[in-house]
């Protein structure tokens, strides 16, 4: 069967990872987490104990290896060779990584990387701009959603689940302010590319939603 290239878009928590995760493990691709790659270089700047500056970000940028290993159902990161897969998950990351993000150099660079990941087929890649832009010719593209409530329940639980400090309402008000961001930042923001299937996660299981995407890979 051909291997295809699979393209989820969605806002922040909608529960790309955890379903595309899923259905790559059931059709036998790979994974491959773009927020993780924003997130690395978002990682790497606040290590400079700086105040972030979109120069710093650039700065940090210019010679940075994001390498990502995808395997038993989990995704490394590597930053210069180090790993820092649980460490780009913190709050303190989730709220400079939109900044982080909108600059041109940095996306350039990111979506290099991610074009060369797919270059093969049998890949499942979540992010914000994969069906618009990194993966326009992609054979499945989804635009997966779910109201802004439920998003913020679904990652409170998470960060709560790995012994993480975290407050409900501090979560939905950082998720929305992402969402604005990057959906209205001027190089490749968040939208549904017009031939993506939109689907909304609210109310349905984790189970539903894979049943569902791995229909559409059928
Ligand atoms: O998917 P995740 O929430 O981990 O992504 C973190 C951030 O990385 C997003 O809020 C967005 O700013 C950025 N991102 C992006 N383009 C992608 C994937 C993520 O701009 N393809």
């Amino acid at each position: 069967m051909k291997k295809l290239v699979v393209a989820i878009d969605g806002p922040a928590g909608a529960g790309k990872s955890t379903v595309a995760k899923r259905a790559a493990q059931a059709l036998g691709y790979t994974y491959i987490d773009t927020g993780a790659m924003y997130r690395a270089v978002a990682w790497k700047t606040l290590r400079r104990h700086a105040p972030v500056t979109d120069a710093l970000i650039l700065d940090v940028v210019r010679d940075i290896d994001v390498r990502l290993s995808y395997h038993d159902g989990v995704t490394h990161v590597f930053v210069d060779g180090e790993e820092a897969t649980d460490e780009i998950r913190t709050p303190e990351v989730s709220h400079i990584v939109s900044q982080v993000a909108a600059l041109g150099p940095v996306r350039e660079k990111m979506v290099d990387l991610q074009r060369a990941m797919a270059k093969e087929g049998g890949v499942l890649m979540d992010g914000r701009d994969i069906a618009t832009h990194v993966l326009p010719n992609a054979d499945v593209k989804i635009f997966l959603t779910a109201s802004i409530e439920e998003r913020a329940k679904r990652r409170y639980l998470e960060l709560k689940d790995k012994g993480m400090d975290v407050d409900l309402a501090g979560i939905q008000v950082d998720i929305a302010a992402r969402d604005k961001a990057d959906s209205e930042r001027t190089i490749s923001p968040l939208v549904r590319a017009e031939d993506a299937v939109l689907l909304d996660t609210t109310g349905l299981s984790i189970d539903e939603v894979v049943e569902r995407i791995l229909g559409l890979c059928r």
